[in-house]
């Protein structure tokens, strides 16, 4: 088994119970193989962003993973599956949307998978929930960088 890697996941929902849907996604997440759940951002809520539909909750974790980026995008779409999520078009609102930030340091760059994920700098609903959990991977200027965006962290 190769050494475990420190992953960092985007949490999103935006249909239905969303909260409740991160939540869960949160708790599926911690119970993945090989895996280890090391940190919980709080839950955010945001407007949708090029996308139409209610509002968006948002959350990042962290997870020590011994999974590879490919077995751990595999089980991310699992779970995203098992909570009914249909794509009927790109960026259509959806119930879950589970995202691999970071993995360690490594770089990706296939086809299905680019790590890091090559737009989440350019978002407050992932910049600022990681900040919340490792400010060292977020310096001043990406903060400010998405400071225009507005986001509202939610109470529980
Ligand atoms: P965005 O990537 O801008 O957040 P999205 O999450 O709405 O958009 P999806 O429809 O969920 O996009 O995913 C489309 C495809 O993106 C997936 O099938 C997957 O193969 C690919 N993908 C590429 N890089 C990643 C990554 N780092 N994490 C998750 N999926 C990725
Ligand atoms: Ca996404
Ligand atoms: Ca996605």
């Amino acid at each position: 088994m190769r050494n475990p890697v420190l992953a960092t996941l985007g949490v999103g929902a935006n249909l239905g119970d969303p909260r409740t849907a991160v939540r869960k996604a949160i708790a599926d997440l911690a119970r993945l193989p090989d895996t280890d759940m090391v940190g919980i951002s709080s839950l955010y809520g945001s407007a949708p962003l090029d996308a139409d539909g209610p509002d968006y909750v948002n959350a990042v974790v962290q997870v020590r993973t011994a999974l590879s980026p490919d077995a751990l995008l595999a089980a991310l779409q699992a779970i995203e599956q098992k909570a009914g999520r249909e794509r009927p078009y790109w960026n259509a609102p959806r119930t879950l949307d589970l995202d691999i930030l970071l993995y360690g340091a490594a770089r990706v760059d296939h086809e299905h998978l680019q790590i890091p994920h090559p737009r989440m700098w350019q978002r407050a609903f992932v910049v600022v929930p990681l900040a919340e959990i490792a400010p060292d991977l977020v310096n001043p200027a990406q903060m400010q960088a998405v400071s225009g965006q507005a986001l509202h962290r939610l109470d529980g």
